[in-house]
């Protein structure tokens, strides 16, 4: 029986990426690392300093230094709060909220991101939706997706069996840890990846939008 769902929050909740992307982007190439755009919808889930170590694989043969990943990181994360794209809720996503809400499930939010409000954000958001104690984010974790540990950690928080809950995820990395940590994932292609990038990653279910998904949550809940 399903207790519960675990959200990815950017890409899910929030019609974040493209300010993600964007501020990546801008960041790398002010330091002279190439990369196209799409790089970052593929490396989406990983931690900063895991997406920059790859970057600076591919284009100096090394990894950051400790200082880059630190000094990089901050300058993306400035960027990305200057675009302020962590205040456009997904299309749908209320919705899907709701009808989990009606149902008697909990919500659970499991991501990557790492800032400072991110709860008084969601709240605002999304009131009363998600609790502060039902949250893994970039301080719980030490691999980071598409590690299973944040997934299990979310299962570990609630006191829940991997059959007990369900994913809805938008990242192929982010598909890839919720289904290493044995839970049925639903999959939503919010950005401009194919659709086989999520099957790929293992999707058991996958949705064009946030808005398809709230016409069809039922069956997934039931
Ligand atoms: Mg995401």
């Amino acid at each position: 029986m399903i207790k519960a769902v675990l959200f990815d929050m950017d890409g899910v909740l929030y019609d974040s990426m493209s300010g993600h992307v964007q501020a990546w982007y801008e960041t790398m190439s002010a330091v002279g690392v190439q990369s196209d755009p799409d790089d970052f919808y593929l490396f989406e889930g990983r931690t900063g300093y895991s997406t920059i170590d790859i970057l600076f694989n591919r284009n100096f043969g090394r990894d950051a230094t400790e200082e880059e990943k630190k000094s990089i990181y901050a300058r993306k994360t400035q960027r990305f709060v200057e675009l302020n794209a962590q205040s456009k809720p997904m299309p749908g996503a209320l919705e899907v909220l709701e009808k989990i809400r009606q149902a008697g499930l909990k919500r659970i939010i499991v991501t990557g991101s790492g800032q400072s409000a991110l709860f008084d954000n969601l709240d605002a958001h999304f009131p009363g939706y998600f609790d502060k104690n039902l949250m893994v984010t970039a301080y719980d974790v030490k691999f980071g997706k598409p590690h299973p540990e944040p997934y299990l950690m979310g299962l570990k928080k609630a006191n829940l069996h991997a059959d007990e809950a369900i994913v809805v995820e938008n990242a192929p990395l982010g598909v890839e840890s919720a289904v290493a940590a044995g839970i049925f994932t639903i999959a939503v292609n919010t950005g401009p990846l194919p659709d086989q990038t999520l099957w790929d990653a293992g999707a058991n279910a996958l949705y064009l939008s946030m808005q398809v998904l709230a016409e069809n949550i039922e069956k997934h809940i039931q």
